[in-house]
């Protein structure tokens, strides 16, 4: 397998007949349910860029939403986890162990923020892992509320779907969903009503306060809260709302859950983006970044939490799959041989002054936040109203499509621009990204 070259190269209509061809079949075969962003079909990809399969070499701003962050098939990923498919594809951890599994387990606890006494429970997918966090904090506190927060996501399944904040398209007409799932208003800076100033510690008094009034601390469970919100728009919680929601879990017992599946592995330039107030979670969920690519997730945290539910009550068929935590480890060694802690600072760096020039220009940019290499733009028609305009925000979204940049939207209005670079991307191809979606605005 040759690397493939790291240069955009537009040569088709995109899509190109090719995977219009493709995408024949699939409207034919696959559910509808199931969308695309950009239904050009992959034929490899690698570095900053994604190659279809008719020549095209799409820079690459979304990682397959985070996941990709040492980029596609990067060597230790691919070494590691075809050794381990040479030597057994799976056996199931629940009936005969393997060292890999135990060897991931020891490396989150060497990573995720605390020198407390850890331990982990891996799964295959983002959703399970938020799941299985709430059976454990639940079999710890025998308690059963949960707290989320606005904006929040937390994945597809039934119980995720209840955590999760936004209606359509996750929720809509999926119901009933789980009860005892009790939502708390989010510090929402650019849109808190008496400015992003007040949004923390006023955002956090009001939840304490409802957690307090509707829910009574001594019944909940678990705070789950994204350290920076994924889907919901790239929110940085405002200073001093996590930490103020960390203390309160701590005075009430409860389990204080970090969902890091988006911004962990670092995505915005630490480990975990929740060191960066100092917090230390309870808990901590992640997925994505984790391994490259490979399907793997964790709930990890402290030893008596995590050992808290009976022996056979955690596990799955597949989870901690062999393949996948090789793929892990081959993730997190290049992880540190790279420093892409400080490659994520380096693309910020990079990236958040041109936005903010762009802000000075375009008056539909409202806000331009982030951190690392998990960077936005969130699109109003007017600055004063702060409307949402979702149509600017899709059709400059299919603009860069068609120049050859993939870029992603997220957000509760879906309104947002959302930024998340392979952490390996060059310099180059980061500015050229940037270009287009300077000349996008421009065009529309
Ligand atoms: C993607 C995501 C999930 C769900 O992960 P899946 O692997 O898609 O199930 C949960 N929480 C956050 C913050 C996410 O970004």
């Amino acid at each position: 397998m040759t690397a493939v070259p790291q240069e955009r190269r537009v040569v088709t209509a995109i899509p190109g007949p090719k995977s219009q061809e493709l995408q024949a079949r699939r409207t034919a075969a696959v559910a509808q349910g199931v969308g695309s962003v950009l239904p050009v079909f992959t034929a490899r990809a690698g570095g900053g860029i994604i190659e279809d399969v008719d020549g095209n070499r799409l820079i690459d701003f979304g990682s397959g939403i985070a996941v990709t962050s040492v980029g596609n098939s990067a060597e230790a990923v691919v070494r590691r986890a075809s050794a381990q498919l040479q030597d057994f594809t799976h056996t199931c951890f629940m009936i005969t162990p393997y060292e890999g599994y135990v060897a991931v387990a020891e490396a989150l606890a060497e990573l995720t923020p605390g020198d407390h006494a850890k331990k982990s429970a891996l799964f295959n997918s983002g959703a399970e892992a938020v799941e299985n966090a709430v059976k454990i904090a639940r079999s710890f506190t025998r308690r059963q509320a949960v707290v989320v927060f606005d904006h929040g996501y937390h994945g597809r399944t039934n119980l995720t779907m209840a955590l999760t904040s936004k209606n359509m398209p996750y929720k809509q007409g999926f119901g009933p969903f789980a009860p005892e799932v009790y939502r708390m208003p989010m510090a929402y800076g650019y849109r808190w009503p008496t400015g992003p100033q007040n949004a923390g510690p006023e955002a956090a008094a009001q939840a304490i306060d409802q957690i307090t009034k509707q829910i009574g601390p001594e019944n909940v469970a678990a705070i789950i809260v994204e350290p920076v919100l994924g889907e919901g728009g790239f929110i940085e919680p405002a200073k001093g709302f996590l930490p103020a929601l960390r203390e309160f879990a701590t005075g009430h017992g409860i389990v204080f859950v970090a969902d890091e599946i988006q911004s962990g592995f670092c995505r915005t330039g630490q480990w975990f983006a929740c060191e960066d107030e100092g917090i230390v979670p309870d808990l901590i969920t992640t997925a994505k970044g984790i391994a490259g690519g490979l399907p793997l997730a964790a709930v990890t945290g402290r030893a008596e939490i995590m050992d808290a539910a009976h022996a056979g009550g955690l596990g799955g068929t597949y989870g901690g799959n062999p393949v996948a935590c090789a793929g892990a480890l081959g993730a997190i060694e290049t992880m540190k041989e790279l420093d892409l802690n400080a490659r994520a600072k380096a693309i910020e760096a990079t990236m958040k002054p041109r936005l903010s020039a762009m802000a000075e220009k375009f008056e539909i940019i409202g806000d331009v936040r982030g951190r690392g290499a998990m960077i936005a733009i969130e699109l109003v028609k007017d600055r004063t109203t702060k409307e949402p305009n979702p149509e600017a925000t899709s059709a400059l979204a299919g603009a860069c499509h068609q120049e050859g940049l993939l870029v992603l939207t997220c957000g509760t209005y879906g309104n947002v621009l959302r930024f998340l670079p392979p952490l390996v991307i060059g310099e180059d191809l980061l500015g050229e990204g940037l270009d287009i979606i300077e000349q996008a605005f421009t065009r529309i």
